[in-house]
């Protein structure tokens, strides 16, 4: 049995192609082979893509945005290449760079720069305090 998605022949599960709870059942054109990781990410952006069509539905354009950034964002995760690689889905949660901006070292001029604002601060603290 292998995976229809990527072909690996690890931790194969039957998925429904129609899921149950929409009245798919166990007949053999409603199932596929596919592994764990393939089957996890199939249903996600399954999710996702409808979460995005209701948005669509109410054309709000602010959430059909983040929708559509996070579907890139599952699909680049889990590009075959990668689960071949990993043997594993990763959800878009699950990475910090998706949420966070890398740490930065500041370089000489930031450093400087960010010492004058807070001595600056510092001083103007200082002032509103005095003439109270
Ligand atoms: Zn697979």
């Amino acid at each position: 049995m292998k995976c229809i998605r990527c072909g690996r022949n690890e931790d194969i599960e039957n998925h429904h192609i129609l899921e149950s709870r929409f009245g798919g059942g166990n007949e053999p054109g409603n199932k596929e082979y596919r592994c764990r990781a393939c089957h996890k990410y199939e249903h996600t952006r399954r999710r996702v893509l409808s979460a995005l069509e209701y948005e669509r539905s109410r054309g709000q354009k602010d959430r059909i945005a983040a929708y559509e950034h996070r579907l890139e964002v599952l699909d680049r995760l889990n590009i075959i290449e990668l689960i071949r690689e990993r043997g594993t889905y990763i959800s878009y949660w699950s990475v910090n760079r998706t949420h966070r901006l890398p740490r930065r070292i500041p370089t000489k001029e930031e450093a400087e720069f960010d010492k004058r604002l807070d001595e600056d601060m510092a001083v103007f603290v200082a002032e509103l305090t005095n003439e109270r």
